[in-house]
């Protein structure tokens, strides 16, 4: 007698080969190879990645900013298309677009109050390297390897994420730009729109311009601050800071920014907004605002750090807001921020480059250190 393979088979038996990008140990390239995923569970979906953004919390956590297990598949900002769903997924099917969210529990104070990004359980969640139960999403030949990297792991031509995590997309927008949507850019537009809030005409300065800040610019554009001033060493970045929305630059290698900001608001500026996880540019961040500012800080810095400023400065109603993630509800978020794209209100895609799979390395190099790209996107042309 015999029997369908797959009907007895337990999920290591059903696994998928694909092809991934594996950090093996700390600060180590990338590895492009053949690894194995399972097969979704009832809760959880199959996406075919279009592509992924690197973020820079992928580098950290390579460099171990973060304690996350290794050898791991990293990756948080993937796009794709959904090919296979669990037999309890009802909210998006086969063939729907999705942006991959992070992951959340759902049930704890942050979940239920509407702000997921702040979920108790976010460190495991995120950064654990296996489902909440323990169970590995991806293996190897010869050992162990970790994955579920924000419930995701999209640095692979395939990922398993949670049904609630997924964030269906129109199947008219851009699919290959919108990862970013899942992590850098909901972080910077959200840090401004949803999260300082400022009033038309607030005068509001972004401290580095990457990725996140670089979208905090377009965020305060939305907004309608005024002025808007972008700072950060670059020239180039500052160029298209100005392209994007920004009133005035500052580079500090010329200019104090701080002296420059309290010039340019009429004695400091009602919103700052930190990008850059350096104590002494959070330091000027907040040193360059005004009475009643607020600065939002959204940087990840190493296990440890520790910035300061003059106490004072906080009594005349100033503060300092630590901000997560854009601070919105990615299923409400993310739909929105496509729209606006889709209405050439964020053109996010200027600040964005495509590599294959197999150029991870180069798309890192190309954004570290003095790399001129903010936003490389590993793409998956073999699937
Ligand atoms: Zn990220
Ligand atoms: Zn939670």
């Amino acid at each position: 007698m015999t029997t369908g393979p797959d009907a007895a088979a337990g999920p290591w038996e059903r696994r998928q080969r694909v092809r991934a990008a594996v950090v093996d140990e700390r600060s180590a390239p990338f590895t492009v190879e053949d690894v194995q995923l399972e097969r979704p569970r009832p809760n959880e979906v199959r996406v075919r990645m279009v592509a992924t953004g690197i973020c820079h919390t992928d580098l950290a956590v390579r460099d171990r900013f973060l304690p996350t297990p290794m050898p791991i598949v990293l990756g948080h900002e993937g796009a794709g298309v959904i090919e296979e769903v669990g037999s309890d997924v009802r909210s998006v099917r086969p063939g729907d677009h999705v942006v991959l969210g992070y992951a959340f529990c759902g049930e704890c104070p942050s979940c239920t109050a509407g702000k997921p990004a702040y979920c108790v359980h976010r460190g495991v969640l995120r950064y654990g390297g296996t489902r909440p139960d323990g169970s590995h999403t991806l293996r190897r030949a010869g050992g162990e390897l970790y994955g579920s990297f924000f419930g995701q792991s999209s640095f692979a031509e395939y990922a398993l994420a949670d049904e609630r995590f997924v964030v269906p997309v129109p199947g008219d927008a851009p699919l290959e730009y919108l990862g970013p949507l899942g992590c850098s850019v909901q972080t910077g537009v959200g840090s401004v729109l949803a999260a300082l809030r400022p009033d038309p005409g607030a005068s509001l300065a972004v401290f580095g311009t990457g990725p996140v800040g670089m979208s905090a610019v377009l965020g305060a554009g939305l907004a309608g601050c005024d002025p808007i001033i972008a700072v950060d060493l670059r020239p180039g970045r500052l160029q298209l800071a100005r392209e994007l929305g920004a009133t005035h630059t500052v580079n500090p290698t010329e200019d104090d920014p701080v002296i420059a900001i309290r010039d340019l608001t009429g004695g400091g500026a009602a919103f700052s907004v930190e990008t850059t996880a350096v104590p002494t540019v959070l330091r000027a961040a907040v040193d360059s605002l005004g009475i009643r500012g607020r600065c939002g800080t959204v940087g990840v810095a190493p296990a440890g750090a520790e910035a300061s400023f003059e106490m004072n400065t906080l009594l005349f109603g100033r503060s300092v807001q630590g901000i997560l993630l854009g601070d919105r509800v990615p299923r409400e978020f993310v739909p929105e921020l496509v729209d606006l794209h889709l209405a050439g209100k964020l053109p996010f895609d200027r600040f964005c480059r495509f590599y294959e799979l197999d150029r991870i390395n180069e798309a890192v190099a190309a954004t570290e250190g003095d790399g001129e790209v903010l936003k490389p996107l590993v793409t998956f042309g073999r699937t």
